[in-house]
């Protein structure tokens, strides 16, 4: 109800990323040289998810975004590679840190006029220099699920959808 909405808007702004992030285990992304034919395309379909993150080598070196849009122009039998619709669409993606907060958050996404950023966390573990390692993925409707305090089931969850991992790697 209306109380709930309330008291969870009051507190949405000083909880962190890391709390409503989905870990990058449960991420999926594509390579950026990956060539999109049905297969690929089909699978993209059956994850239900309009943003693909683009990764180069490995996910802590994420390139750009795909918006599943952007697919429907295409022809599955070109198997036109990611990397150039991202060159054609050049979308950015953003990075926030685990203990940002979601008030940071929210400004980061009004201000870059995306939905959608990675987390990512120094890594200064093992005896190699510190890096950044990609840990997640956070995007609006994981703040609007804290300010309204329920779970959003959208149309293409009811599908069961199914979260390819790396599967394109
Ligand atoms: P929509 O089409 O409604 O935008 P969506 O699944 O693409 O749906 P969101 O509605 O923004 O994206 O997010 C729903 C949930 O799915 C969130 O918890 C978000 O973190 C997660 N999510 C979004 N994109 C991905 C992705 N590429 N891989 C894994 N999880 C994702």
């Amino acid at each position: 109800g209306e109380a709930t909405i309330l008291t969870h808007a009051l507190k949405f702004g000083k909880k962190t990323v890391k709390t409503v992030m989905t870990s990058v285990a449960d991420c999926t992304m594509l390579e950026v040289n990956q060539k999109l034919d049905m297969d690929v395309i089909t699978k993209i379909w059956q994850t239900g998810h309009s943003r693909i993150p683009i990764y180069q080598n490995s996910a802590n070196n994420l390139v750009g975004l795909l918006l599943v849009k952007d697919l429907i122009v295409l022809n599955p039998a070109d198997a036109t590679p990611v990397r150039t619709i991202l060159s054609f669409y050049g979308r950015k993606i953003h990075t926030v840190y685990p203990d940002d907060s979601l008030q940071k958050l929210l400004q980061t996404f009004k201000q870059s006029n995306s939905h959608m950023a990675i987390v990512q966390e120094v890594n200064n573990e093992g005896d190699s220099d510190p890096f950044y390692e990609t840990i997640g993925i956070v995007t609006l409707e994981d703040i609007i699920e804290e300010i309204i305090g329920e779970e959003i089931v959208d149309e293409t969850d009811i599908f069961g959808k199914k979260n390819i991992i790396f599967l394109f790697c």
